[in-house]
């Protein structure tokens, strides 16, 4: 039996639009509402493609935070970790210099949904380079 439990991702959102929410997964109307609002897929469908995307954003937001390693989906994540995406920094002794190798990775599921909600996940990762915790 799985006991972890997924986390409350409405959890911070304004009570009205986490009631708003519910409502539509309660009455199975979700997914229709979503689609509506975002009917615009994305063409990030690869590892390559997320790489460059992450890239991109990386280059024109976070130019000075430290280099990633490593960009990919990962089609475990969501289902055995519980989480969308992750951030890792795996140090390693380089000679006589300690690296870090960052990597971020995206839950599958994201190739599929709208580029709004890639580039949410994509930006909160790459925010790690610079907050490790999540706080205010
Ligand atoms: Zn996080």
């Amino acid at each position: 039996m799985n006991t972890r439990r997924s986390p409350d991702y409405l959890a911070g959102y304004p009570p009205a639009l986490v009631h708003q929410v519910r409502t539509l997964i309660e009455q199975g109307g979700l997914a229709d509402a979503l689609r509506r609002r975002y009917p615009q897929g994305h063409a990030v469908r690869s590892d390559s493609a997320l790489h460059d995307y992450v890239q991109a954003l990386k280059a024109a937001h976070l130019r000075s935070a430290p280099p990633l390693a490593k960009v990919r989906f990962d089609n475990t994540l969501h289902v055995i970790r519980n989480a969308l995406g992750t951030h890792t920094a795996i140090s390693r002794v380089q000679g006589s210099r300690l690296q870090a190798k960052r990597e971020i990775r995206i839950a599958t599921l994201f190739r599929a949904a709208p580029e709004a909600f890639l580039r949410m996940i994509v930006v909160h990762e790459l925010a790690h380079l610079r907050v490790r915790e999540h706080d205010k």
